[in-house]
């Protein structure tokens, strides 16, 4: 059964002040459909001045945005979630089109997305501050949170309505205006998010999308009006905006890359454990910030009990067009992504790892009976599976990004947590075993923002937050959640004093409570 027709999307614009928007000098880039190879459009890429045109449009609609009683703008996205409910399909169509995804598997991205709005439609509350009556006589103190501003959001191709959400529901929830600049990988959901924002009643110019690729980017990082920056994607250029953003006075998270470990102690349900790595590590291809990337066997009893079964089950993956509701996973986002995974395997290799499933010799047949796909186009991998990795391979160093799934063998618990602790990420890991003291001392020594307890894919919900620690994250606030609240407005004391109780003369000592 093909879930998606064919889509025509020729030219990529941007939204501006509640419309499409043509780039003045018209850089495009192409946008592929990485099923077939081919080209389904052309993106603008925003120069500084699209970047100026966002930003003002955002600016010129901030002061009434902000003055609209929270209640009112939560109104709003209640419009919008029901949009968003009705469009859910549209915008995973458009999701495997252009990131290559298995529908379902988009369906639940944009479900991801869905509760972070249903979370934001909960401003009122967010936003409730504290007071303190009488805190010296006759004087009150209470605190309250404002907007910044006009802010920013520069997302990663892997999820292009998920990541996007993160952000922008709560900025503008919280009376922000926002300009987000999609990856020119898959930028089109932006625009229908776009057009269903404004028919749920946003005023124009509270959200606009640049599209663009480092020179937008460097444009926002620059501009002025720019209060604040929300970053998610790969740690060298999370780093470059953190510290770029920063330089500029602005707020900024960057959320990074990640190697996500998945630890098996010996107690744990095996077949359990099968199933939990073979999703985690090829669903989305791998192509997953909570991916998981190493599975740590503590002891050699349990890799060799594991990896039998995983080997059958890498190699019957139904790796296939992501439209047809067979396929367990679709193919990798570009030509230039495929390449780089295909040279890690040649690396593992090249270092000594063991390969037992090699990718790279996926044929373009389809794993599965009754499939109506054709693979012979298209940027395509199977799954890759090596064990006897070790923690000086550069495979298991690097983030590859890919359907590459590394086993690591270590002897006891201590080591596996130090195995990790010793990683230069710190996104996501999870633990399976069944013994209720070792999950819990591991949930306290593990050096990772995330932790998933015989959950292969801890991907916090709308109301904790998400963010990794280590160079997984640069700034202090993660991502939605209160801390995206937080991050969203700066705070202001209030102090209040009434006319009949001034006339007492000055004080030249700290006021103290009296
Ligand atoms: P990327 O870093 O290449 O791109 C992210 C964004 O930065 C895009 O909008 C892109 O246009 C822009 N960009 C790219 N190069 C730039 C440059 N030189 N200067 C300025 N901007 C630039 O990441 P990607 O390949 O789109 O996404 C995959 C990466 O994102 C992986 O590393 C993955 O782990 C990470 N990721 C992290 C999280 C998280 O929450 N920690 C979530 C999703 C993805």
């Amino acid at each position: 059964m093909n879930a998606v027709s064919d889509l025509k999307i020729t030219k990529i614009h941007h939204w501006i002040g509640g419309q499409k928007h043509d780039g003045v000098d018209n850089k495009l880039s192409n946008v592929h459909n990485p099923a077939t190879g081919q080209i389904s459009g052309h993106v603008q890429l925003a120069s500084s001045a699209e970047v100026d045109a966002a930003v003002a449009s955002a600016k010129a609609a901030f002061p009434a945005w902000a003055n609209l009683p929270p209640l009112r703008r939560a109104r709003i996205l209640f419009k919008f979630l029901e949009l968003l409910n009705q469009h859910r399909d549209d915008l995973a169509r458009l999701i495997t089109a252009e990131h290559g995804k298995v529908f379902t598997d988009a369906q639940g991205e944009v479900t991801r997305g869905i509760e972070i709005v249903e979370f934001a439609t909960g401003i009122p509350q967010l936003l409730k501050s504290d007071f303190t009556d009488q805190v010296s006589t006759n004087i009150d103190n209470w605190t309250l949170r404002q907007p910044l501003g006009v802010v920013a959001g520069i997302t990663p191709f892997n999820f292009p309505v998920m990541v996007p959400a993160w952000m922008f529901p709560v900025a503008i929830a919280a009376g922000n205006t926002f300009v987000l600049k999609p990856s020119p990988i898959d930028p089109s959901p932006s625009l229908l998010i776009a057009e269903l924002l404004q028919k749920a009643g946003l005023p124009d110019g509270v959200f606009n999308v640049v599209q663009g690729d480092k020179d937008a980017v460097n444009a926002l990082l620059e501009h002025k009006d720019v209060q604040a920056v929300s970053f998610v994607g790969s740690t060298p250029i999370a780093n470059y905006i953190y510290e770029t953003g920063a330089r500029h006075g602005k707020r900024v998270q960057a959320l990074g890359g990640a190697k996500n470990h998945l630890v098996v102690l010996p107690d744990a349900d095996l077949d359990q454990v099968v199933d939990a790595l073979i999703g985690a590590a090829y669903g989305s291809a791998g192509e997953r910030c909570m991916a998981i990337s190493v599975a740590v066997f503590v002891g050699d009893e349990t890799a060799e009990k594991v990896i039998p079964k995983l080997i059958e089950r890498t190699k019957t993956l139904k790796v296939l067009n992501g439209t047809n509701l067979d396929a367990e996973m679709g193919p990798i986002v570009t030509r230039a992504a495929h390449e780089r995974i295909s040279s890690y395997i040649d690396l593992g290799v090249k270092e000594g790892a063991k390969l037992l499933v090699d990718g790279r010799q996926f044929d373009g047949r389809v794993a599965g009976e009754g499939t109506d796909t054709d693979t012979s186009g298209g940027f395509w991998l199977g799954g890759t599976l090596f064990d006897h990795v070790t923690p000086d391979h550069r495979i298991y160093k690097e983030e590859i990004f890919g359907p590459v799934l590394a086993s690591v063998r270590v002897k006891n618990f201590g080591e596996a947590i130090d195995l990790i602790n010793n990683h230069e990420f710190g996104n996501g890991v999870s633990i399976y075993t069944r013994d209720g003291n070792a999950a819990r001392e591991f949930g306290r020594r593990i050096q990772v923002g995330m932790v998933g307890i015989n959950v292969p894919i801890p991907v916090p919900m709308a109301w904790h937050g998400f963010g990794g620690w280590k160079r997984s994250l640069f700034g202090d606030a993660h991502a939605y959640g209160e801390e995206g609240v937080r991050f969203y407005t700066k705070q202001k004391s209030i102090m209040q004093r009434w006319p009949d109780s001034i006339a007492k003369g000055a004080e030249f000592s700290m006021p103290v409570s009296k």
